[in-house]
């Protein structure tokens, strides 16, 4: 008896969740090398879980590759898809591996509009390993995505029984099976056994217009802080052509004096800065001068509030696409860097 139904339209009788899957540890075996490499068909993944009473699940394809070859235009594509299956299902679920899932959930979070929710999961353990959390996460997350109190909270990721907002989840940890944590707030909820319990909704900030962010991607780097950092990389993204550029910056927001110099010539070259902190958890403030937060502040940089690095890139790149110009990004980007 094959484990999973697949109707192509919802039927008033059940709620209907939409699975698409990209690959990832859910997707992957070993492959004849030894190397574990994404394998599984969307059918094939969904074989393994065991059904949802009273839910009926559609599944289908759309990247079948590990998370850490996936490009913010292979988002977007996803992102295109996630908003054609969700106008014909009560919930969304996107498997992903989990090496970048923090920020696709938070590009999808970004252009997701309405009240159908959007989860996303994945494994730690391959398809194959005897203990494969996979199965359990994705039903999980069928769980959840088919349950209406989880209408309007927006895309989610579910890994391990935890419930985690798309703005604030992040990758903690390289192999255990509970490696997702939300440091700054960001847990919404838990799936038991026996009961899903969603204890927050995320605030909604104003969704970025997925047509907008057409065409090919404006570049936009990270540089990281560290002890002495020179301004060398800051240059160098302006050499490579970004039009946006993300300081991961020490505690509330400072840099050397030469990342502070560095980014001055930037900013006065037209690029646009965000802020965020090295630190797992709390804001960035423009607190401190000489190379301190105050200092970027003052010199044009926009300070990104608490998120995180590899999450202010996906949102600049965002606003410099739909923006056009400087000006109107920074305006886009503002509702979603204010506490
Ligand atoms: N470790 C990864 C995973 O969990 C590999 C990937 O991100 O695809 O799926």
């Amino acid at each position: 008896m094959s484990a999973v139904t697949y109707p192509t339209r919802r039927n008033d009788l059940m709620p209907l969740v939409r699975v698409l899957t990209t690959g990832g540890t859910i997707a992957s075996r070993r492959a004849a090398d030894g190397r574990v490499v994404a394998a599984d068909s969307a059918d094939e993944v969904l074989r393994a879980v065991v059904p949802v009473e009273g839910v009926s699940i559609a599944a289908e394809e759309v990247f079948r590759v590990g998370s850490y070859r996936l490009t913010l235009p292979d988002v977007r594509e996803l992102a295109n898809r996630v908003r054609w299956a969700s106008k014909e299902a009560d919930g969304v679920v996107v498997t992903h591996g989990t090496d970048t899932m923090e920020e696709t959930a938070y590009f999808l979070d970004l252009v997701h509009d309405g009240s159908v929710p959007v989860v996303v999961t994945g494994a730690q353990r391959n398809a194959e390993s005897a203990d494969a959390d996979g199965p359990h996460n994705l039903r999980d997350a069928v769980r959840l995505a088919s349950e209406p109190a989880a209408r309007d909270i927006g895309v989610v990721v579910a890994m391990a029984g935890r419930v985690l907002s798309a703005r604030q989840v992040t990758k903690v940890n390289t192999l255990a099976l509970d490696a997702f944590a939300a440091p700054d707030g960001g847990q919404l909820g838990r799936i038991d056994p026996e009961t899903v319990r969603l204890l927050a909704t995320p605030r909604r900030r104003p969704a970025f217009d997925l047509d907008t962010i057409d065409g090919a991607l404006p570049r936009v780097d990270v540089v990281p802080l560290h002890l002495g950092a020179d301004g060398t990389f800051v240059r160098a993204a302006r050499q490579a052509g970004a039009r946006g550029l993300v300081l991961d910056a020490f505690g509330a927001g400072n840099v050397t004096p030469d990342v502070l110099r560095a980014t001055e010539q930037v900013l006065a070259a037209g690029l646009l800065v965000l802020v965020t902190s090295r630190c797992h958890a709390g804001p960035v403030s423009p607190v401190y001068g000489a190379g301190g937060g105050a200092d970027l502040a003052a010199a044009g940089a926009v300070l990104a509030g608490d998120l995180r690095a590899a999450k202010a890139r996906v949102l600049l790149t965002l606003a410099l696409a739909a923006g056009g110009d400087a000006g109107r990004a920074t305006e886009l980007l503002h509702p979603h860097v204010r506490p």
